[in-house]
């Protein structure tokens, strides 16, 4: 089922989120509202997309990137379900990210994100795993779990680089198609 997407302004968008049980993850109905969640993703044509998007404030999100008309520079990223998790940085380096968000509607904007982080969660099924995550697919994930520390990117962009997606694809797309390019060249996502 396609959820509807909370709005920045809707309080459950800056709630540090809860964690999950494991006896409450392998539940169906949590198993039923990760399908949903996934599926309200797809059908928004995001490249992740938190609990606390569709009110719910617990720490799960999901990041897959395939096929993106929203973002079709990015490179592909196969579907995770991430429950309960932790990102470490494993460099100092930062990029900057041209982001924007299913609950910010029409706004874009620079963030500074890490290029090399290593993610550890559990999966679906309650088994932990551990992957190390690079370039602009990092950024994805830095973004989706912002979320569930009630973090929004504008919080962590210059406002003098905000823009409309309009405006984005008008001035700002090719060049961050360049941008892009040197990270994935860098960091091989
Ligand atoms: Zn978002």
């Amino acid at each position: 089922m396609v959820l509807e997407i909370t709005q920045i302004g809707n309080p459950v968008l800056r709630e540090v989120c809860r964690e999950v049980s494991a006896d409450e993850l392998a539940s169906s109905e949590m198993q039923q509202f990760i399908d949903d969640l996934i599926e309200t993703k797809r059908a928004a044509n995001g490249a992740g997309i938190a609990a606390p998007q569709v009110g719910r404030a617990l720490r799960i999100f999901v990041v897959e990137v395939k096929d993106n008309p929203r973002y079709p520079y990015k490179p592909e990223a196969e579907l995770t379900v991430c429950v309960n998790p932790e990102i470490e940085f494993l460099t100092e380096e930062r990029y900057l990210n041209y982001e924007g968000c299913l609950s910010i509607p029409d706004l874009r904007g620079k963030v500074p994100r890490c290029p090399h982080i290593r993610v550890r969660a559990l999966d679906r099924s309650g088994q932990s795993f551990e992957r190390v995550v690079k370039g602009i697919t990092a950024g994805t994930f830095q973004h989706e779990y912002d979320h569930i520390e009630g973090v929004l990117f504008p919080d962590r962009s210059d406002p003098k680089t905000f823009c409309t997606w309009s405006e984005f694809a008008l001035r700002h797309e090719d060049q961050v198609r360049r941008d892009v390019e040197t990270v994935v060249e860098k960091w091989g996502e």
